[in-house]
């Protein structure tokens, strides 16, 4: 692929981000996505749309709000970046095609998930349950994008990811008396089978639970994290699965062969 069809691409994805930010930043108000244009969360001036343009603009602000000077939360352009990088990531992978636009959005579903849950602790039902639905909808298509699970898988990755994940997290309650998991990431991972199929869930399962405790550990031990404070499962979620699309079938092989 020539590196300006990556560069577009990088382009569409960076601006794909500031609708993100957008979502992450409004979703868990309750506010509406489309209405009013971007203004300061602080002062709430209109932002001009040169300084909106993605990425470039808190670069060039260097990270302040033109009108009252208060600092823009990085996190703006982390998410930027990410949908970039994301975009540029399906289509080094799986080549420029209109169906990988699909794929892209299921990214930046779960982009927006994870920034929401981090800070909030919740996971919209808003995205979780259509979500669900489209990637059941990809997979009947079957021709739209090959990557995906057929209808069969799908299926089973809606009944197996959440009603699997319900059932263990009722049991740990029955056991413990102690929420352990919020019916959040029931409909996440239940949104993941849908898309990727019941082959997806172990993976994504094992190695969101991993990665999750050992940032939660670390964070523990070194920012002295309270033990009581509820951990967001969902970006761990979000990740593995996000990773499977890549690099599942190759962990399979690999474990299957030294098993
Ligand atoms: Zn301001």
């Amino acid at each position: 692929m020539p590196d300006y069809a990556v560069f577009f691409v990088f382009l569409f994805g960076i601006t794909g981000g500031s609708f993100l930010n957008v979502c992450i930043h409004r979703l868990p108000l309750g506010e509406s996505i489309v209405f009013p244009s971007s203004h300061c969360p602080q002062c709430h001036t209109a932002i001009l749309w040169r300084d909106n343009i993605p990425l470039l603009g808190w670069v060039l602000l260097r990270g302040r709000c033109r009108h009252c000077r208060n600092a823009i939360s990085p996190i703006y352009p982390l998410v930027e970046l990410l949908a970039g990088l994301l975009a540029v990531q399906v289509v080094v992978h799986d080549g420029l095609r209109w169906e990988n636009l699909i794929v892209i959005l299921l990214g930046y579903a779960l982009i927006v998930l994870s920034f929401i849950d981090f800070r909030h602790y919740i996971l919209p039902d808003v995205i979780t349950l259509p979500g669900m639905v489209l990637g059941v909808a990809v997979a009947w298509s079957g021709w739209l994008v090959p990557t995906l699970p057929e209808i069969r898988e799908s299926l089973m990755g809606v009944v197996i990811g959440g009603g699997g994940l319900w059932a263990f997290g009722w049991t740990f309650q029955k056991i413990t008396g102690k929420v352990g998991m919020g019916f959040g990431d029931v409909k996440l991972l239940g949104m993941i089978g849908a898309w990727m199929g019941w082959q997806a869930l172990p993976f994504t399962l094992f190695f969101s639970a991993l990665v999750g405790s050992v940032v939660g550990i670390a964070w523990m031990v070194w920012a002295g994290r309270d033990r009581s404070q509820p951990i967001p499962f969902g970006p761990y979620l979000a990740g593995a699965a996000w990773a499977y699309l890549f690099v599942g079938d190759a962990v399979y092989a690999w474990y299957l062969g030294n098993g």
